[in-house]
């Protein structure tokens, strides 16, 4: 966004509006933190704003601030729809392309308002009146702090719009550890704890509320683990037996694939989830250095993201599926 785009959205959001703010299918930690983070901030501006989520997202994150708020469009479909139709303004966070977030992709195509784009994911489609695209953010969430910035409004930061965007800087970070994460990341950081944001509690709600199945899965997706010394390649795979017997629950598999890329010499590791209902496999790839996950995903696999993290899936029939990975 220049300058220009900056005053014009900001002489849109001087009066009073009706907006939804989307995240993509299957929410994360960066996705809900961002649309809740601009959800309160909206909020405080005098806007009708209200969160609408293609999908439920993990429990995990259901303590962030304005969580009771938030609709969920598959389960509340005509609510979520006729607010689509009436919004001004429409927000799409954290994702490139419709087709991300699932059933909402048409009713979001069909409405009249002005659509505007906050993401950091590589090639963003041309769908937005206003794009704010940067893929060297760590995280949308650090974004939505510097739209808040560019709006001149940066006073208007209080712990629930801090909490929010704390959250999603950290898991899309790996806890501040992922080579995006900058000097300005940490400014951003320290910024949201100097307004009473509490690091400790929220890295505790996200990462120390395991459940015991979600412990033993995490058990079978490590013995699991396969190893490719000549291609540097780490590979997890969960069928949905696994899955079953593990009282799988969303979110349960998040941050598995990560482990694959713990390995010593591991340049690129990858986890296999078998959902046999949608009859796909959904794969995650992670790499470290110069290997481009967001190129392989979109080559081979129908998916995208960054280029050292990225998803997609194959919709070849489940448990008679071969990948070969070089
Ligand atoms: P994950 O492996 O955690 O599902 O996704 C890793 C990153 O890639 C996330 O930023 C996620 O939004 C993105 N991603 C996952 N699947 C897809 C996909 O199918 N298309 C695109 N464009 N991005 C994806
Ligand atoms: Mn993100």
């Amino acid at each position: 966004m220049n300058t220009a785009e900056v005053l014009a959205l900001k002489e849109i959001l001087s009066t009073p509006k009706n907006v939804v703010i989307v995240p993509h299918k299957n929410p994360d930690g960066d996705a809900m933190g961002s649309t809740l983070g601009l959800y309160h901030y909206l909020k405080k501006l005098g806007h009708s704003a209200t969160v609408i989520a293609p999908n439920d997202y993990p429990e995990f994150l259901k303590w962030i601030p304005g969580t009771n708020e938030v609709l969920i469009h598959e389960m509340q479909t005509n609510k979520a729809e006729a607010l689509l139709t009436q919004a001004d303004l429409i927000f799409t966070l954290d994702f490139n392309a419709l087709h991300r977030c699932g059933a909402m992709e048409t009713p979001i195509k069909n409405a009249t308002a002005i659509k505007v784009m906050i993401d950091h994911h590589q090639q963003p489609d041309a769908y937005a009146t206003f794009v704010y695209s940067d893929v060297s953010m760590c995280s949308t969430c650090e974004m939505v702090y510097h739209f808040i910035d560019k709006m001149g409004d940066l006073d208007q930061i209080d712990v629930p719009i801090g909490e929010a965007l704390y959250t999603g800087i950290m898991t899309d970070t790996a806890s501040f550890r992922f080579p995006l994460t900058t000097s300005t990341t940490h400014r951003v950081i320290a910024h949201l704890i100097d307004v009473g944001v509490d690091n400790s509690t929220i890295h505790n709600a996200v990462y120390d509320t395991n459940s015991f199945s979600r412990l033993q899965l995490m058990g079978c997706a490590l013995n699991n683990l396969k190893y490719i010394e000549d291609s540097h390649t780490a590979y997890i795979s969960l069928s949905t037996n696994e899955l079953g017997t593990h009282n799988f629950q969303k979110g349960d598999t998040e941050g598995l694939v990560n482990y694959g890329l713990s390995l010593k010499g591991a340049k690129f590791a990858v986890i296999f989830i078998e959902h046999q209902q949608e009859g796909i496999i959904k794969i995650s790839f992670r790499s470290k250095g110069t290997f481009d996950v967001n190129a392989f995903a979109r080559t081979h696999f129908d998916g995208g993201g960054h280029k050292n993290a990225s998803g997609g899936r194959s919709y070849s029939e489940s448990r008679r599926y071969h990948c070969k990975i070089y």
